[in-house]
């Protein structure tokens, strides 16, 4: 049976709507409306790109709100079994070293910033299987920023639109489990364009949507994934950010992508692509499965 969840009205209702945050397009039409918690949520798909988003979706402030009155762990832990913060750290360590085994090769040495670092645990996981590199961990979360200091990971208590402009040249930005969770992945990417250096590396690791589905055999979204991305709309959006794409594919339940800075004129926005299409493919082939039910209630892997 499903728990019941008290969810403030007020964060559930201070909500915007919301263009395509890839191709800026006001077109889609809705896919679900309501979320895995049961939760009053319009999941809609962009006409123009594919990109999978909620709209309306809630503000920064209300998300923020979310996170830090508690109201989220509370649902989440209700999906999942609770951990501790050192069991948490030490699963992002694990982490950290299986990312590692992917992305290892093409980390620069020096200077590397994970944006939205939690305890530190997957930068001390790359640093432990690379140890060339300079972490720096970016992370709102006070408590959670300081556990990752006592753990010798240098963090920054804050978010990248206001990270310190003395912080550049670097060398590796990380988003890791963290780009679906972003009210406005576009900005992150423009922030991180400034702060890396001519030939710095991005690095982007995010739930895998379409596989997150075929799994559960279900179309689930949840309120703190305002974005779902398949490795099509991912693309989409590093490329129209003014990156250039060395690597993307699919490992486990994540979308691993790799990129650089394209030149300016090498930019593509593309409307009106193939992506729109397989995701309706994709979905339409969902939902005809015997199995498929919206609402179905599971135990999800975060
Ligand atoms: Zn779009």
């Amino acid at each position: 049976m499903r728990p019941e969840f008290k969810v403030s009205q007020t964060a559930l209702s201070d909500t915007i709507s919301v263009s395509c945050n890839i191709c800026g397009s006001v077109k889609s039409h809705i896919r679900s409306t309501v979320d895995r918690y049961g939760l009053p949520v319009n999941s809609v798909i962009c006409k123009e790109c594919g990109l999978i988003y909620l709209n309306p979706m809630m503000t920064q402030n209300a998300y923020w709100r979310f996170y830090a009155s508690g109201e989220y762990r509370k649902l989440l832990n209700a999906f999942k079994k609770p951990v501790t913060p050192d069991e948490s750290y030490s699963q992002s360590v694990d982490f950290g070293i299986r990312i590692a085994k992917v992305i290892g090769p093409f980390l620069h040495d020096g200077l590397t910033v994970e944006v939205g670092s939690s305890r530190g645990g997957i930068l001390h996981g790359l640093k432990k299987a690379k140890d060339t590199i300079i972490p720096l961990g970016v992370e709102p979360s006070i408590e959670e920023a300081e556990y990752a200091i006592a753990k010798g990971i240098p963090t920054q208590k804050t978010i990248i639109e206001e990270l310190s402009d003395s912080v550049n040249d670097v060398k590796n930005i990380l988003s890791v489990r963290s780009l679906n969770h972003m009210v406005d992945p576009t900005r992150f990417l423009d922030y991180t364009k400034k702060h890396l250096s001519d030939d710095g590396r991005l690095f982007i690791i995010v739930l895998d949507f379409m596989k997150f589905c075929l799994r559960n055999k279900a179309f689930i979204s949840q309120i703190d994934h305002p974005y779902m991305f398949f490795p099509d709309t991912l693309r989409q959006l590093v490329e129209k950010c003014g990156f250039k794409i060395n690597l993307c594919e699919v490992r486990g339940a994540y979308i691993y992508l790799y990129a650089q800075r394209a030149c300016e004129s090498k930019i593509r926005v593309r409307k009106k692509t193939r992506s729109y299409a397989l995701t309706r493919i994709f979905l339409s082939e969902l939902a005809l499965r015997p199995e498929f039910d919206t609402h179905r209630h599971f135990l999800g892997p975060q």
